[in-house]
């Protein structure tokens, strides 16, 4: 058990009192940044969309040009048999390997508000018919979210579920936002998560580390942008650089490089000192199938990272929030 930052299975061991285990799933939507009213998405997209590893068999959801329009209503039908399944694989797969008991669901492949609201709606209810969640996350963007679509996220909250948005900031410097065409500002990201609140929905925020152009004061600034906003929950990754992204054709010309483990070892300890102690760690570390990944290529799997932090931060006396 790691004790140096605020871990979310601790998190959720305390509130429900045993492990929760997240199924995540593809629901076929598309994203407001990749499609035609926009160029080419986030320069660290390869248009795979975060897709469960479970879900991952036939790498089917890979879509770098994906660009469809998610409003057509015939498209639901097979959308709603597919979620099913993948519902009822994940929890077959979490069951076996980890005699789970108690399940999240997670629509986390692209941006998960971006549809009509009658079709949002026709989505997570008739997958939250399925079986019994005791949370519903939907990842999305912060300029994706309306006060329709947060008030209807807001009516699956129960006494027996909580709902999550989670929102991509990534950095909190609008100079890199604009770089790497994230096609929001910081304030938005603000005013997203004081909405979602006031809808008493509870908010993860993904970062990135290592980002082009940035160094140790960025990371400070978006941790303190991240205790600023009130997010609930953080998600770290460390910059990973995949096949066919724009962010690939600028490593492939030797004109961007990615953090050694020793960096990002620094990098992530840094960020956690200067994160609200509060705050719930969901992820510290980026996972991205091996055949996919352009860099870094050495680099030490999760779990042994994840002992490297504990021990440093164990050996430099730090903890999470100690600077915040
Ligand atoms: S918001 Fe997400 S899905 Fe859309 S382009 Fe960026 S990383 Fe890709």
């Amino acid at each position: 058990m790691y004790t140096r930052w605020n871990t979310y299975s601790s998190y959720l061991k305390g509130k429900y009192g045993e492990a929760v285990y997240r199924i995540g799933v593809d629901a076929g939507f598309s994203c407001p940044n990749r499609d035609k009213t926009r160029h080419g998405g986030c320069a660290f997209c390869d248009g795979t969309g975060s897709i469960a590893v479970y879900q991952r068999s036939s790498e089917s959801s890979f879509r770098r040009t994906a660009c469809y329009d998610s409003t057509v209503a015939d498209t639901i039908l097979p959308r709603l048999l597919s979620i099913k399944e993948q519902i009822e694989r994940g929890r077959e797969f979490l069951s076996r390997r980890y005699k789970a008991r108690l399940f999240s669901l997670s629509f986390q492949s692209w941006t998960n508000t971006y549809d009509s609201v009658e079709n949002l709606k026709r989505i997570y209810d008739d997958a939250l018919s399925i079986m019994p969640f005791k949370e519903l996350l939907i990842s999305t963007r912060p300029d994706c979210v309306e006060e329709d679509v947060l008030s209807l996220l807001e009516s699956y909250i129960t006494s027996d579920r909580d709902v999550w948005v989670e929102f991509g900031l990534q950095s909190a410097d609008d100079n890199t936002l604009r770089s790497i065409n994230r096609g929001h500002t910081l304030q938005e990201y603000m005013d997203a998560v004081r909405r979602a609140h006031a809808h008493n929905l509870k908010v993860a925020t993904h970062v990135i580390l290592g980002l082009p152009g940035e160094g140790r004061e960025h990371f400070i600034a978006t941790a303190e942008a991240v205790n600023e906003s009130g997010a609930d929950a953080v998600k770290i990754h460390n910059l990973h650089i995949t096949g066919g992204t724009a962010l690939s054709d600028d490593y492939l010309s030797g004109l961007l490089t990615v953090m050694s483990e020793e960096r990002t070892l620094e990098s992530t300890e840094l960020f956690l000192r200067h994160l609200d102690s509060e705050i719930i760690i969901e992820r510290l570390i980026s996972e991205t199938p091996y055949h996919r990944l352009l860099a870094p290529r050495v680099f030490p799997d999760k779990s042994k990272f994840l002992r490297h932090l504990e021990e440093r931060m164990e050996r430099n006396g730090t903890r999470q929030g100690d600077l915040a």
